[in-house]
This record gives C-alpha cells, sequence and structure tokens, in this order.
C-alpha cells in the first residue's frame, strides 16, 4: 500500500502570488473560449496540448471502452452501496447490486450495452472483472464503518480573474469534528513510484474547489486504487492549494494562448499508448484536420464532466 505522500510543490507552480507573477487577471476572460476547467481536461492539455485540442476543440469522438464502462458501472455500485443499511453493505450484496446497476445507466444511455464485454470477452468474465474490483475494494475500506456525507458531488468555483473550477467528487467524508477527506476510487492500478504527485493533482484540484467553497482545507485526499487494491493518501496544506491555484491559472492561460495562435503541439510520451487518435497525430506521421475557423467555447457541460470523471 502506498502511504501518506508528504506534501511536495506542484512543479511549475510554486512561488509568489499571481499578482506578483504577472499573469493577468484579466476582466472579461469569460468570454473567451475557456471559462471554465475540469481536473481531466487540466490533466490532458498537460500531457499533450494537441490531445487538448483534438478533445475540446474539434470534439472528435473516441471508440468507448469496455473497461472505461466497467469503470463507471464500479463507481455506480460504490455510490448506492450506502444507501443500504450499514450491516447490508457486504461484498456478496455489491456484487448482487452490479446488473441492477448496469441496467440503470443503460436505460440512460442505451450504447453502452454493447460495451459489456471486450471483443472477445464473454458478458459473464466482464461483470465478473467488475465483482473482483469490488472484492478488492472490502479488503482497503469496512464500508459498514462510514457514512458518506457526499457520494458524486458535483463541485464548481470561480477564481478571481474569472476561471471556473468544476468536477466531481466520488466521496466526501465530514468527520465529527468537521474534518474533510475527499475520496475517489480508481479501477486501475495505483501509479509508479515517482508518478504520484501527478496522480493527486486532481484531488489538490478538488481540494481547492472544496476550500473555496467552504472555507476549509481538506484533511485528506484519498485515492483508492482498486485495480491493484492500493490506497495513495495525501495532507493538503493552504501552501499546496495556493500553488495548486497558480498551477491551474498558469495552465488555462497557457490554452487561452494555444488558442489565441492556433497552436496545439503534440507532445509524445508513453501516455501516446493510449490516445486514440494516432491517424491524426504528426507524432505518428498523420496530419490533424484543419482547425475550425471559427472556434467557440470550448468549455465541457457538467454532464461532459460527470462522464469522464466516472469512468476512470
Ligand atoms: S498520439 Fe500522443 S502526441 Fe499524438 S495527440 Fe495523442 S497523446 Fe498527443
Amino acid at each position: 500500500m502506498v502511504d501518506v505522500v508528504a506534501p511536495q510543490a506542484v512543479p511549475g507552480a510554486s512561488g509568489p502570488p499571481l499578482a506578483e507573477l504577472g499573469l493577468p487577471r484579466v476582466p472579461g476572460l469569460r468570454a473567451g473560449p475557456l471559462s471554465g476547467l475540469s481536473p481531466s481536461r487540466a490533466a490532458d492539455f498537460m500531457t499533450c496540448p494537441l490531445l487538448f485540442r483534438f478533445r475540446t476543440v474539434d470534439r472528435l469522438p473516441e471508440p468507448p471502452s469496455a473497461a472505461a464502462a466497467r469503470g463507471t458501472l464500479v463507481h455506480g455500485v460504490l455510490e448506492h452501496l450506502f444507501d443500504l443499511d450499514a450491516v447490508e453493505r457486504t461484498p456478496d450484496r455489491a456484487a448482487a447490486m452490479l446488473p441492477e446497476t448496469w441496467d440503470g445507466l443503460v436505460a440512460v444511455e442505451p450504447e453502452l450495452a454493447e460495451l459489456a464485454g471486450e471483443p472477445g470477452e464473454d458478458r459473464d468474465a466482464w461483470f465478473a472483472a467488475a465483482a473482483d474490483l469490488l472484492d478488492r475494494y472490502f479488503l482497503l475500506e469496512d464500508p459498514s464503518r462510514l457514512q458518506p456525507a457526499e457520494r458524486e458531488l458535483y463541485v464548481e468555483t470561480e477564481l478571481d480573474g474569472g476561471l471556473r473550477l468544476r468536477g466531481y467528487v466520488d466521496r466526501l467524508d465530514i468527520a465529527p469534528g468537521g474534518d474533510l477527506r475527499v475520496v475517489d476510487y480508481k479501477t486501475g492500478r495505483a501509479p509508479g513510484v515517482g508518478y504520484e504527485a501527478k496522480a493527486m493533482f486532481q484531488m489538490r484540484f478538488y481540494a481547492l474547489v472544496l476550500w473555496k467553497l467552504r472555507g476549509v482545507v481538506p484533511r485528506l485526499l484519498q485515492l483508492v486504487y482498486l485495480g491493484s487494491g492500493e490506497v495513495l493518501r495525501y495532507e493538503p496544506d493552504e501552501a499546496d492549494l495556493r500553488a495548486t491555484e497558480r498551477k491551474v491559472v498558469a495552465i488555462w492561460h497557457a490554452i487561452e494562448r494555444a488558442h489565441e495562435q492556433r497552436d496545439w503541439r503534440p507532445s509524445p510520451s508513453r501516455l501516446c499508448d493510449w490516445c486514440a487518435h494516432h491517424a491524426i497525430c504528426p507524432a505518428f506521421g498523420g496530419t490533424p484536420p484543419p482547425l475550425p475557423v471559427e472556434v467557440g467555447s470550448v468549455d465541457e457541460t457538467p454532464a461532459e464532466v460527470e462522464q469522464v470523471e466516472r469512468s476512470g
């Protein structure tokens, strides 16, 4: 199990307050192409500006994935598990919730139905893999001893310059003394050594939003990796969250600059293995489609934010 990660500076975001950095608090930027940012889209831009462009400017479709659908299903069960009385929150009961939760998801999005099983993987195996993820959850936490304050909580706040930060928090626990614990479930494996801080960016982002909304710095950020049965924990402080704010604003300005200059560069990395756009990426010999002459808002809707953040 990865244990508590010592607080550390967010790369590229340490230093003086924004006003002293010369970063403009440009009035009216909300009228620009990007007035809101989720952690997923910010991470896209940090990973590869061209990937950000394909997803948010061109809005190119990406093939739906059985793994992402299974992630959505497991998130759904873990959300509704806490509707049950504490003594009923058992591994067997959670596994029994899989079919009904899946039916509920398919009723809302019928196109999900064909994702229950990779090509070559039967439907039973696909559900069994989801049940394995739930079993692993019970090795990490005892849900009968928890009563979350919030589940699937949509959070949104506006920073001084007008940028709106938004996202979905999987679970928020509030201790009797008022301490906040922010929990996010991941159906993949925990990051390797040296990549923990990058994985924690999303949680710092949520902590920043909650701090702005509630005036309290969350006591603990917790990433629960069901794929490998590990938990990554981090205790933020106010300095961390101020650094996160500077970083997010710096990303925002970099996106605005790339948009103005119509310059979205590829940034190849091992994450290209998971990118759906090799055929049109110059790093793989492809040519991107022409940029739209007029690009309107590149904001995500809350529904789009939810779809991306619940599938992880
Ligand atoms: S293949 Fe790699 S470099 Fe190209 S757009 Fe995707 S992430 Fe970026």
